[in-house]
């Protein structure tokens, strides 16, 4: 991805406001492949920063910038990280939650990127959306298609009968998600799921702030 004085540009450029020394972390994950926070797009950063009249002492190419062990390592071995007044994170929310979990107090941390889902991988480069992390999973019943995600009405008992051709109405760009559903349970000789009516989503279970801990 080119980098231009774009909105969003703008509004690292004005949250800059009243420092002078900026640190930059990228991601050599997702973020890499999306092409927004790889080396190519962080040294396109620096320059712009610098174009801008901002010092960049360093920058940061971590392989998981959602991994805390890793950022936590970069923090302990760089200690221009720290004397920066802001660090310009390019990755995804994840990522820029541990740099700021890092960061001194008074330190400006800035995400540089706004995240949109989370993805299934195809090969590098090309990512769909698989989930929407909703808690209470139902692909076992939907053959594997998630309505919450890949349905835009979010319909847990499709089809809302507005597909045309095979198409969704709300986004005629993409196959209607029940279709699809419906396609793979015919094959799958379990088309008697869809006679089950699914209640509502109990959304207790996707309370914020989430955490696994197996140790
Ligand atoms: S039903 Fe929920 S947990 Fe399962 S894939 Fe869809 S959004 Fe994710
Ligand atoms: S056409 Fe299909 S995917 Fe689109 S909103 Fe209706 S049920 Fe959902």
């Amino acid at each position: 991805m080119i980098i231009t004085r774009t909105k969003k540009m703008e509004k690292i450029l004005s949250s800059l406001e009243g420092t002078s020394s900026v640190y930059l972390f990228g991601c050599n994950a997702c973020a890499e492949q999306c092409r927004t926070g790889g080396k190519a797009e962080l040294d396109e950063m620096a320059t712009l920063l610098k174009d801008s009249g901002f010092d960049v002492p360093g920058i940061s190419l971590v392989d998981e910038t959602c991994y805390n062990q890793l950022v936590k390592k970069e923090f302990r071995l760089k200690k221009s990280i720290r004397k920066s007044d802001a660090i310009v994170v390019l990755a995804c929310g994840a990522g820029v939650k541990i740099v700021a979990e890092n960061s001194d107090r008074a330190q400006l941390v800035i995400p540089a990127l706004d995240t949109l889902f989370l993805a299934s991988v195809d090969r590098h480069g090309r990512f769909f959306e698989g989930c929407s992390l909703c808690g209470e999973c139902v692909l076992g019943e939907t053959a594997g298609i998630c309505p919450h995600t890949q349905c835009p009405k979010v319909l847990l008992n499709g089809p809302c009968g507005g597909a045309a051709e095979g198409m969704c109405e709300v986004n005629p760009e993409c196959e209607c998600a029940w279709l699809r559903i419906y396609n793979k349970l015919k094959e799958q000789g379990r088309l008697h799921l869809l006679k089950k009516i699914s209640p509502p989503k109990d959304h207790s279970g996707s309370i914020q702030p989430r955490k696994v801990l197996l140790r």
